[in-house]
């Protein structure tokens, strides 16, 4: 049922599959291989603890990843800069920019974030991905990698989404708004919730599928959940715990002691979401390599 193991053997899964993937490629042309590069702007702890588990992720598969570094007194233009020649240098296949950009310079992120090549685009927050997502062109887009990763423990469930009710807490651009898309056109009828929602106990009591990314330590509490109900929790939230040496711990947006007692399936906070959002960037930058394999093959003319 909601047991950690099975959730951390979905995320392994998906690495030993791309794994084979990028072994295939290279037995096409052995000088191939699969290319990301990570940007990042300043020197956040965070940043670095996310970039390094990405970068590990990445080695154990046979992706050649690259960290690329820009100081904090790095410039909109000097970022712009960098994403441009990291567009037009065909070895690599994906591009992301870690956020938030830790920079002493006002930087807009929707400018940067959109700078990135759509083909590129592996984290899938481009307004043309997200918009093909919104519209169900699911065949033709990146989609962004929390929500995949969600998608694919609901799919590893066995619970058939089509028909459900499911309802998003969140609709940020990462994790909220591309869930709801995502939900929507495997056929569920969502309902979006967020900090203007009136009675939001009663709008999750209503799902058989509850997926949440508020950024509230164990905000939703085991009773507001439906008897059976799938529950995807996406937060991590660092709270103050005395026991453990560090003097602190990690809780998802979920009351997990609570919700795992209602709840059919639960994601476990820390090792549920988070390694699934690795393994999806990993399975992204895999599938943008393909694509461009395929679309350079002999007979394949890119005459432009
Ligand atoms: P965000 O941009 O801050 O968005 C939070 C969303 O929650 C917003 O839509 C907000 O509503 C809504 N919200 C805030 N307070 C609320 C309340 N009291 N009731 C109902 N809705 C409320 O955060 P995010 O980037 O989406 O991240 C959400 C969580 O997921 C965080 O804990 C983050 O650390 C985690 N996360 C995890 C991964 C992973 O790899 N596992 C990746 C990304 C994020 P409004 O729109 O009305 O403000």
């Amino acid at each position: 049922k909601f047991l950690l193991g099975f959730y951390s053997s979905v995320h392994r899964q998906v690495r030993e599959c791309l794994k084979k993937d990028v072994g295939q490629m290279k037995l096409q042309d052995p000088n191939f291989r699969p290319g990301l590069v990570v940007l990042q702007v300043g020197d956040r702890d965070d940043s670095n603890l996310y970039i390094s588990m990405k970068l590990k992720a990445a080695a154990e598969i046979g992706i050649n990843a690259t960290h690329m570094r820009l100081p904090k007194t790095a410039t909109e233009e000097e970022v712009l800069h960098s994403i441009t020649e990291v567009n037009e240098n065909s070895s690599f296949h994906g591009l992301i920019v870690q956020l938030p950009l830790d920079s002493i310079h006002k930087i807009d992120t929707e400018k940067v974030t959109n700078a990135v090549a759509p083909e590129k685009d592996v984290d899938g927050l481009t307004s043309i991905n997200a918009g093909k997502l919104s519209r169900g062109d699911l065949g033709d887009c990146f989609i962004p990698c929390t929500p995949n990763g969600c998608m694919e423990l609901i799919r590893q469930t066995g619970v058939s989404v089509a028909g459900k009710r499911a309802v998003v807490i969140g609709r940020s651009k990462i994790v909220g708004a591309p869930m709801h898309d995502l939900l929507l056109w495997n056929h569920a009828t969502v309902t979006t919730c967020h900090s203007k929602t009136v009675d939001l106990p009663g709008e999750v009591g209503k799902a058989d599928i509850l997926v949440v990314g508020i950024g509230k330590a164990e905000m939703v509490k085991g009773d507001w959940i439906k008897k059976g109900a799938v529950v995807i929790d996406c937060g991590i939230n660092h709270i103050p715990d005395k026991s453990k040496a560090s003097g602190k711990r990690v809780v998802g947006d979920v009351h997990y002691a609570s919700a795992k007692e209602q709840a059919g399936f639960i994601t476990p906070v820390p090792g549920g979401v988070g390694p699934m959002t690795v393994a999806m960037l990993m399975a992204n930058t895999v599938l943008s390599a393909k694509r461009f394999l395929d679309s350079h093959k002999s007979g394949n003319w890119n005459i432009s």
